[in-house]
């Protein structure tokens, strides 16, 4: 069946994806730099945010309030008050020259699903809450995932010292933004209070629109491990020292980066490695570089998959190292875990996909999202919206708004469906 099909067979309430598109531009619009996005957790721009948030949300019919660390917290009650609650949400915080999409588009759509059935006077048999993350990326105090973290009750204090480029630390902003960061731990919930986590969120990756589908359904968010390598060998004259007396850190890094490649290139399970910075010294045009540093980054939709392929690559690395005769230090800097969507939860996702009338399509997240720390407290899912070329953190990020509705539709419809676990 295709969109035209399902639309003919159950008639949408109304167009969605117009309200959604006019906020995000809305939101988008509250920026550090003008033309370049930034809105960076405890900024000024990030409490103008809050508020027009908290706006949408009252508007919606939810009560609406800002929670201990400056997440943006709204509820829809069920048909009686105090139920257990279906949590959605997503982040307003953005990288810096961020697009407009990644975080608000999870966040508006899932205000726009309650607007809809507050419009109907819709009540379900369970309460709804929207979350506005507060720190997601993680871009001012180097430490993400900070407001899922608190409402999860795993925020960890200690952030608190650490401080931004300019030597304000997080407790001082906080103080300045209006929040007590003595009192954090308020923002915790509770297992019992969450029926489930949805979160919405552009796909950030280019998959969906090469299937040519407007949704897909994640499996996983990847675990990740990030490695710091250093190579050394002997710096010397690129004239007057014979090519086999060499010892090149960079020629000895070059391999280990092609090693990387073709062993990620060869596994078909969604294993992505990707080294991101290298840096070679002396770093002359006539000098053999005898230091090298460089990182990796290697991800995979589950855990043991994820560490068999980083000790495989730790044992490869080793072994060019050796043969080149360079000395190697090679430490694990960084480590997730995968943490995988809930079969039964996944599963209504599907169908809400599949009711809509969108071939359903799953894949793994690559990217992190709040569901990292969701899980500690809750069954978690995600519905993935196409974006174009796959681009993100970057001002070219973009949705359609077809996309952006047919997003909204699943998930309204998701919502209206909803079965906690075992029922
Ligand atoms: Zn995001």
């Amino acid at each position: 069946m295709d969109k035209t099909d399902a639309a003919v067979a159950a008639p949408r309430s109304s167009s969605l994806g117009d309200e959604i598109v006019a906020r995000i531009h809305q939101l988008g619009a509250i920026s550090e730099t003008p033309g370049h996005l930034a809105r960076i957790f405890l900024t000024p721009e990030h409490h103008k945010a809050a508020d027009l948030i908290l706006s949408w949300m009252r508007e919606a019919g939810m009560s609406a309030h800002l929670d201990a660390i400056g997440n943006v917290c709204g509820r829809y009650e069920g048909d009686k008050p105090g139920l257990p609650c279906l949590m959605l949400g997503s982040h307003y915080d953005t990288v810096r020259d961020a697009g407009k999409w990644d975080g608000p588009l999870g966040l508006i759509t899932a205000i726009a699903c309650v607007a809809d059935l507050n419009r109907r006077g819709k009540r379900l048999p369970f309460a709804l809450e929207v979350v506005g993350f507060a720190d997601e990326e993680g871009v001012r105090f180097a430490s993400t995932l900070l407001g899922s973290r608190a409402i999860a009750g795993t925020f960890d204090e200690s952030v608190l010292n650490t401080r931004d480029r300019a030597g304000i630390s997080m407790r001082e902003a906080m103080v300045a933004f209006g929040l007590d960061p003595d009192h954090i731990g308020a923002a915790a919930r509770g297992r019992r209070e969450l029926l489930g986590y949805v979160e919405l969120h552009i796909e950030q990756g280019p998959v969906l629109e090469e299937k040519g589908l407007p949704v897909g359904v994640v499996t996983a968010i990847a675990g990740a491990t990030r490695l710091a390598a250093k190579l050394t060998g002997m710096a010397g004259h690129a004239g007057t020292v014979p090519m086999a007396l060499r010892r090149d850190a960079l020629t000895g890094a070059a391999e280990c980066i092609g090693m990387i490649e073709e062993f990620c290139r060869a596994d078909e399970s969604g294993l992505v490695g990707t080294v991101g910075y290298i840096d070679a010294k002396p770093g002359a045009t006539n000098v053999i570089p005898g230091n090298v540093s460089f990182t990796i980054d290697i991800r995979a939709p589950s855990d043991m998959h994820r560490k068999r392929a980083v000790a495989d690559t730790m044992r490869k690395i080793e072994a060019i190292a050796k043969r080149r005769q360079l000395a190697l230090q090679l430490d694990v800097t960084h480590e997730n875990r995968t943490v995988p969507c809930a079969p039964w939860l996944k599963a209504q996702v599907a169908e809400a996909v599949a009711a809509e009338g969108y071939g359903v399509f799953e894949l793994p997240s690559g990217a992190g999202h709040d569901g990292m720390a969701m899980i500690d407290i809750a069954d978690v899912a995600m519905i993935f919206v196409r974006c174009r070329g796959g681009i993100s953190h970057h001002p070219g990020e973009h949705v359609d708004l077809a996309d952006a509705d047919a997003g909204a539709h699943v998930l309204l419809r998701l919502i209206e469906n909803f079965r906690p676990q075992g029922t």
